[in-house]
């Protein structure tokens, strides 16, 4: 079993809002073009958990380079056996040397965005699951929006435990 996290409003919001006490991560692209991001409350903690039991993927259509800064930053990138950025996801990006797809039999997305979004249901063909599999291969969670309550994370962990039990 393979856990595949989304990126933005799943792990992280990319947002300086003064009214969160969530810590602000700095990214720097330019001299002149900066942004800052809060990971949610107890990542770090959660994706701990679940790399102990489960091999844990990224999956993102932002790009390669703000994804490894992000990962970087937040002190997470060991938290992933693998990334896939938008230029292994998005046709429009991918050059011909990269895979179309990269099949995986058993896994879980965990996204902000249900079916009905076009990112999301991507990502589930990516990693292949037949049709009538992609409502069971996600598990869609409420977006973070920098709320320093959030707890949302840690209630993956357990519908995480009781969706792989049996098949772990
Ligand atoms: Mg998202």
């Amino acid at each position: 079993m393979k856990i595949i996290f989304d990126l933005d409003e799943t792990l992280i919001y990319n947002s300086h809002d003064p009214k969160s006490s969530l810590k602000k991560f700095e990214l720097v692209y330019s001299p002149r073009l900066s942004d800052q991001f809060m990971l949610r409350p107890f990542a770090r903690e959660v994706l701990c958990a679940l790399n102990a039991k489960y091999e844990v993927i990224l999956a993102s259509f932002s790009t390669k380079n703000r994804i490894s800064q992000v990962l970087r930053v937040a002190s997470i990138s060991d938290c992933f056996s693998q990334v896939f950025p938008r230029e292994s996801l998005d046709p429009c990006y991918r050059d011909e040397n990269t895979e179309s797809s990269y099949f995986i039999d058993d896994f879980i997305l965990i996204d902000d965005k249900g079916l009905d979004d076009k990112h999301t249901l991507a990502k589930l063909k990516f990693f292949g699951s037949s049709v009538e599999d992609y409502s069971a291969r996600l598990l869609k969670i409420p977006e973070f929006r920098g709320n320093d309550s959030d707890r949302e994370l840690l209630a993956v962990l357990d519908k995480v435990s009781i969706l792989t039990k049996g098949i772990a």
